[in-house]
């Protein structure tokens, strides 16, 4: 049975718990759904060496290209403490439309409401795959 956007953020919540942000102290947690229903859970991990600072998005995107997956139907996304939605940086936005610019993203407002957007809305006249291919 395939997990709700609600259970999506639920998941979410709980890969937050494992976020390693000792500099910014701002935690994130994602939660991938792919086209088979299975979940891949990320968090940020931060490094001493800032660029190499890794965002919850990519981390759980990476686990499930990196196993074979590349079919996405949704992702949610849970940041801070009640700060407000955690939207996803460009560079997550980027890496995430190369595979499925149709998911849905799920985010939630500072009382732990939903909402929800379109990945391409968030990254209009995105570069693709398309774009490198021949005529
Ligand atoms: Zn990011």
């Amino acid at each position: 049975m395939e997990v709700d956007r609600e259970g999506l953020l639920e998941l979410a919540r709980k890969a937050k718990e494992n976020a390693y942000a000792p500099y910014s102290g701002y935690k994130v947690g994602a939660a991938l759904l792919d086209g088979k229903g299975g979940v891949w859970l990320g968090c940020n991990v931060e490094n001493a060496a800032y660029g190499c600072t890794i965002c919850a998005e990519r981390t759980a995107l990476l686990k499930a290209v990196s196993e074979g997956v590349r079919d996405f139907t949704a992702i949610a996304i849970v940041g801070g403490n009640g700060t407000g939605p955690a939207e996803p940086c460009g560079q997550c936005r980027q890496t995430l439309v190369e595979f499925s610019p149709d998911m849905e993203v799920v985010l939630e407002d500072g009382r732990g409401r939903p909402i929800y957007h379109k990945l391409d809305e968030m990254l209009p006249w995105h570069f693709g795959p398309m774009r490198l291919k021949e005529d």
